[in-house]
């Protein structure tokens, strides 16, 4: 490795420094630059451009986020009146000293353009909320001084690089609806120049902020009736493609303003904002409930889809429209409700909705009414090629990304195979066991597969309270669930004649009746959620092939076959299909036959205990051992869409034992 130039060092630091406050730029938005020498391949001394690589997020910067191009290349494209963004591409990509270097931000030459060493660019929300209202230009002179030029709404592109290239000899720029970009020879004071423009923008805004217009007071929804919102609301966002929600507090405030709507009305704060969130948002009303929300998401995609008809003659060739659902949801007394194909990209929505709307906010405090750039314009950029590149880069959806899932016994065994090949295919999971132990180690393999971090209940799941919360946290940390995988089991040995009541009770409890309820209450669950739903019983060789000396087990999982045949029965109506697996002898992890209970089945079989593994694969008909990772891949089938057809029926993962046909 050679040793990376003082000016990219400082650029580096400075871009992490930046890229810290969301306040100044969210997830990938903004960009850094500096100028300095390189050696070329041939030892001469040559100026480059180090400039922030597209889509790169300065939180965590690094030198190859920023690659390098030969500055004499890039500004000999001033020659040219104008270049479309297809072309500007092409040409500045011809300028880059490392063709495989990452792809430059597209607004490369706006760096390229002004002469200084190191320039900022910044999105920051206290400028957007200068600019965004009417009287733009005389806010921006009365909080940061004359020095600063201000550029009307253009996008970005080769226009705006050039027309911007004029104001080298003043302090800085605000572009409206946009950010603001200042420079220096000197890194540390560059990033000072970006931090005072902020600052004095705040102090500007604070000192004409009048109290917000009165604000609706009444309390917030009950934990049921947040949670029944929830359900309607994933039922009808999860229709096509499904989605988590995640819900977030931060604009609890700014939801009971009265003049909401005008707020969200007022769009993105910073254009680049809406390529995520939309270009605006979903309200619903006050004391928001399922019967009065779901027509509000109706009259958004409506409106979506119309703002897509009157625009579409300026789609590039070759796309079509976005999905029209809403991404935000603000909802009145709560704060907002996102979408996303995991909690993370919600969360990461909630955090652009977060500064978006307090932005309208503010303007709305300061100068009374906002004011924002076109719907051509906003199209323009919603469909802008450079922008869905970007998008289309991203990798392909995982098979059960924004599904729910709810795994029981996820800390050992089966369940634990279950979670783990669950969340290696994306999807997200409230994982429940008697102890945090088991389900720590779950959460660490499932972390190592690059796994969506899980849920964890801890609690005896005999207990309806359990069960309850158990379904809640699936409701209140994803918006609902898809399926439930009943995996939490004991095994209960002893002759009839020497087992206890108390065993006999004890197996029936984990066995039968902890599926029971989960049955009752994810099925209840379900049917609010209204698009069905996979019940998947994880039952056992043995209740079809009974062995003696094992009745309390026996009974218990034969019971809980009769339990998913009645639950497919009633749950057919509302699409909730109900399927159990018979598994046997699966050792991998698993607590089953611990407690005596290995010895006691090697007994009964007339083998070591040791050989139990050996014994059970001769036993069937493949002569194989068989793993939580055969059951965990019929779960995923049973819970996925490629079984949609398929309900009360039972698949044996044994191996192939003969007596345990499933009849
Ligand atoms: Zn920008």
């Amino acid at each position: 490795m050679t040793t990376i130039p003082k000016a990219l060092e400082e650029l580096v630091t400075r871009s992490q420094f930046i890229g810290a406050d969301q306040s100044l730029v969210v997830f990938g938005g903004g960009n850094t630059s500096a100028k300095g020498e390189i050696t070329d391949h041939l030892g001469r001394k040559r100026t480059v451009l180090w400039v922030k690589g597209s889509g790169a997020d300065m939180t965590n910067a690094v030198a190859v986020d920023y690659p390098a191009l030969y500055l004499e290349e890039l500004l000999s494209l001033k020659q040219f009146e104008k270049l479309s963004d297809e072309e500007m591409t092409d040409l500045v990509g011809k300028a880059l000293v490392d063709p495989n270097s990452r792809r430059p931000s597209i607004e490369t030459l706006l760096h390229a353009f002004l002469p200084s060493k190191h320039i900022d660019h910044v999105h920051a929300d206290s400028i957007c909320a200068l600019t965004n209202h009417q009287g733009g230009k005389k806010a921006v002179a009365e909080a940061l001084g004359n020095g600063f030029a201000y550029v009307d709404w253009i996008r970005p592109g080769f226009e705006l690089s050039k027309f911007s290239s004029q104001f080298s000899e003043m302090e800085g720029i605000v572009l409206a609806h946009h950010g603001l970009i200042v420079w220096d020879e000197n890194s540390d004071k560059c990033k000072e120049k970006t931090m005072n423009a902020v600052n004095k923008a705040n102090k500007y805004l604070d000192s004409l902020a009048v109290k917000p217009a009165a604000k609706f007071d009444h309390v917030g929804p009950s934990d049921q009736e947040l949670n029944d919102l929830l359900l309607a609301l994933r039922g009808k966002l999860s229709n096509k493609t499904k989605r988590v929600l995640t819900i977030d507090n931060r604009l609890q405030e700014i939801s009971k303003r009265k003049d909401l709507p005008a707020l969200v009305e007022a769009g993105a704060a910073s254009a680049d904002h809406m390529l995520r969130i939309r270009p605006w948002s979903a309200v619903l009303p006050e004391k928001a409930d399922p019967t009065n929300s779901i027509p509000v998401i109706d009259k958004y995609v409506d409106r979506y889809t119309k703002y897509f008809e009157a625009n579409k003659s300026l789609l590039p060739q070759g796309y079509s429209m976005h999905d029209p659902d809403p991404r935000v949801v603000l909802v009145p007394g709560v704060g907002t409700i996102t979408t996303g194909a995991s909690k993370n990209e919600g969360k990461m929505l909630a955090d652009i909705a977060f500064h978006t709307h307090s932005v309208a906010g503010k303007v709305l405090d300061s100068f009374g009414s906002a004011d924002t750039i076109g719907d051509a314009e906003v199209f323009g950029f919603d469909y802008w090629p450079m922008e869905l590149y970007k998008l289309s880069s991203k990798p392909k959806p995982q098979k059960f990304a924004g599904h729910v899932f709810v795994v029981t016994g996820a800390g050992s065994g089966i369940g634990r195979g279950i979670a783990l090949e669950l969340a290696t295919q994306g999807a997200s999971l409230v994982l429940a066991d008697l102890e945090d132990e088991g389900l720590k180690e779950t959460e660490k393999l499932i972390a190592n597969n690059k796994g969506l971090k899980p849920e964890f209940v801890v609690g005896d799941q005999t207990k309806e309270s359990v069960v309850i919360e158990t379904i809640n946290s699936a409701i209140k940390n994803f918006g609902g669930f898809d399926g439930v995988v009943m995996s939490a089991g004991i095994g209960v040995s002893d002759s009839l004649e020497s087992l206890t009541l108390e065993k006999w009770n004890q197996g029936l409890a984990v066995n039968l009746s902890s599926s029971f309820l989960i049955t009752k209450h994810a099925m209840t669950n379900l049917r609010k959620q209204g698009i069905g739903g996979s019940l998947v019983y994880i039952a056992s060789k043995n209740a079809f092939s009974p062995g003696a000396g094992f009745g309390g087990y026996s009974v218990s999982k034969a019971g809980m076959l009769q339990l998913m045949r009645i639950a497919a029965l009633e749950g057919g109506s509302a699409q909730i299909r109900a399927n159990a697996i018979n598994p046997d002898a699966i050792f991998d992890n698993s607590k089953l036959w611990e407690g005596g209970i290995r010895e006691q089945r090697a007994a009964a079989h007339g083998v070591k205990p040791e050989d139990l593994e050996d014994f059970y694969a001769s036993r069937n008909m493949l002569k194989v051992r068989v793993t939580s990772k055969d059951v965990a891949m019929t779960t995923c089938y049973l819970l996925s869409e490629d079984s949609s057809r398929t309900t009360g029926s039972v698949i044996a993962v044994d191996g192939g034992v003969a007596a345990a046909f499933p009849r």
